[in-house]
């Protein structure tokens, strides 16, 4: 397997302490009529988040010092910061779509504060043949209690709202991937549970060994070390790359979670390998 540095040098570990009064508890936002980007019903719309609240939830106070800003990364941005990325985008029904079918069973496998992580400790309590210099894998047969239709689900709703609504960074910094318009198409209704998966997905998962990765999310970004329009984000130690192609690369192909066989989940050192590296924004 290819491997190059994910992060390209990043420092990744939370440096600053802010006031986090601001933000903690203000649920007056109110509603806003609008049509729901998934239902595509006009309703009232809830303020959406692009990554899950518990991220930031976990990620505060997870540092040596206590209460601190979680750390979000974009290409372009990289700073502590406690603003949470969020929009008029999802009715109510769709949010709670979004927890039932993948949020809420995935945050508890994400590393939690004390740095206890559920995912990498289910693996590695399982042998497996399938492995390599850096890396192991484990299919479904060897690991048949973790739900990967819901692993699936919430990896694809997150890749699905970066691609459908641009988003606004704290900076007022614009972020957005580019599905196309056909696969948002495809996801939405797969996110809608009308139809299966789209053939074309690869989606590789990987339970991350190294303490950076575990205590850092990122919002989906396209991999700046390829350019073949594969996406990434990480989420407390869970790494997720998607690719929607008829040509993926054979890697992808092999070890995607999802239209094969043995849905295999990968561990490896997100920190010191992979397929995927961060645009450097400069
Ligand atoms: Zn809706």
């Amino acid at each position: 397997m290819d491997c190059v540095s994910i992060y390209s040098g990043v420092s990744f570990m939370i440096k600053n302490r802010h006031n986090l009064s601001n933000e903690t508890g203000d649920n007056s936002g109110g509603k806003m009529l609008g049509t729901c980007k998934l239902c595509t019903l006009t309703k009232d719309l809830q303020e959406s988040h692009l990554m899950p609240r518990a991220l930031y939830r976990m990620a505060r106070g997870s540092g040596a010092n206590g209460n601190q800003d979680p750390h979000v990364l974009t290409a372009k941005v990289r700073k502590p910061t406690s603003h949470q990325i969020k929009d008029y985008v999802l009715c109510r029904d769709c949010e709670q779509r979004f927890s039932t079918n993948g949020e809420d069973y995935v945050m508890r496998l994400v590393t939690k504060r004390n740095g206890q992580f559920p995912l990498l400790d289910i693996l590695k309590a399982k042998a497996t043949p399938l492995r390599g210099k850096k890396w192991t894998a484990y299919t479904t047969a060897q690991t048949p209690d973790l739900d990967r239709s819901k692993i699936a689900y919430f990896a694809l709703s997150v890749f699905w709202r970066a691609s459908i609504h641009t988003w606004e960074q704290e900076s007022g910094e614009k972020q957005r991937i580019d599905l196309g318009k056909k696969y948002n198409e495809e996801i939405r209704r797969y996110l809608l549970v009308e139809t299966p998966i789209p053939k074309n997905a690869t989606l590789l998962v990987a339970a991350c060994t190294d303490e950076e990765s575990q205590k850092t999310f990122y919002v989906p970004e396209e991999n700046e070390k390829v350019k073949d329009r594969s996406f990434g984000f990480l989420a407390r130690g869970i790494f997720f790359l998607f690719r929607i192609t008829r040509t993926p690369a054979p890697y992808q192909a092999r070890l995607s979670m999802v239209n094969t066989p043995h849905q295999p989940i990968s561990v490896w050192n997100c920190f010191e390998q992979g397929v995927w590296r961060l645009g450097d924004g400069r």
